[in-house]
């Protein structure tokens, strides 16, 4: 029941509506039987600040999630922003302290848990990332982390493919990647022991289209992990195609849920349900298809 105490959790983002993370947080808190409650929270971007003081205000409210197209804008307005946010420049993962709001970013956790549970040596891989937009910065930052010996990244629009590679150059967390044209993918693909699809190409509703050409995937070699960023549908034609060619695949459902768990645990610290998420999602998955 809801009442005086009850703390307060939410995902501030312009639209929200589709969010999925209400759902899986609050079977998590459900499960936890805790006193609290998280709620999607409609925020224009001109509102933003006003949002962000009015959430300060209120002694229940202990944090909230951030989503597109707040996740760079709010960076100024809170009075600290963890490494891994700053690198990434993006916050996600919003917390309240003595201080006032204290922002992260629990994409890269997300991103390397499904990666890290078969404890590979990652010091030999050459990873290919597809697109250089937003996720891709957390999926650069996870594959520095991993180790990885080569990270080259693929984009449609040379001067954002440039600007993409300056900007690791001159972050806080140093990363040397190569840029490539989608040309040179079917060459680059052959050597790639990680492939990282971060565009939005294949996702629901275009569910019949993929990023990779025949000529890149009969490249792919047999044993690369494939990776889709993308978690409707699951599995993605991406996904499919690089299974027939027997690579091993992983859908962004689990990135999903573990960058949620993480979120979770920074603002409870409990130990998060990560099974009671995943079934949230996969049941709610199922309902909206
Ligand atoms: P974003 O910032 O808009 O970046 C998208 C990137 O994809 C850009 O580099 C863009 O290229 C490229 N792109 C878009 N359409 C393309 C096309 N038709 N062909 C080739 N490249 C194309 O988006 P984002 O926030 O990074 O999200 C990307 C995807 O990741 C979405 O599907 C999102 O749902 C998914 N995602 C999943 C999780 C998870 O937890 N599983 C988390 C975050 C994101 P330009 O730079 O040229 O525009």
């Amino acid at each position: 029941m809801i009442q005086g105490t009850t703390k307060l959790l939410g995902v501030i983002g312009h639209p929200i509506g589709h969010s999925l993370s209400p759902v899986m947080h609050n079977a998590a808190i459900a499960h936890l039987g805790l006193d609290c409650v998280y709620v999607p929270l409609s925020v224009a971007p001109e509102d933003l600040e006003k949002a962000i003081a009015g959430f300060a205000a209120m002694d229940n409210f202990v944090g909230f999630s951030v989503t597109i197209p707040h996740k760079q804008a709010i960076i100024p307005l809170l009075s600290e922003v963890s490494d891994i946010a700053q690198a990434i420049g993006a916050v996600n993962t919003v917390t309240k302290t003595d201080k006032g709001w204290m922002g992260t970013n629990t994409d890269v956790e997300g991103f390397l848990a499904p990666l890290e549970a078969d404890q590979g040596d990652w010091s030999q891989s050459l990873a290919v990332i597809l697109g250089n937009g937003g996720a891709a910065r957390a999926v650069v930052a996870g594959c520095k982390k991993l180790g990885c010996a080569q990270i080259h990244v693929v984009g449609r629009n040379r001067e954002n493919l440039t600007a993409f590679q300056n900007s690791w150059r001159n972050s806080s967390l140093p990363v040397e990647i190569s840029t490539h044209s989608w040309e040179e993918l079917p060459n680059l693909i052959s050597q790639a022991s990680l492939l990282v699809n971060t565009t939005p190409v294949g996702m629901y509703p275009k569910v019949d289209e993929s990023p990779l050409d025949a000529e890149a995937i009969a490249n792919l070699p047999e044993g690369a992990i494939a990776y889709d960023l993308i978690y409707k549908p699951n599995p993605t034609r991406f996904l499919q195609q690089a299974q027939r060619q027997g690579a091993i695949i992983v859908d962004g459902l689990e990135m999903l849920v573990q960058q949620g768990a993480a979120a979770l645990k920074i603002w409870l610290n409990r130990e998060p349900p990560v099974d009671v998420m995943r079934q949230s999602l996969q049941k709610q998955l199922k309902i909206e298809n």
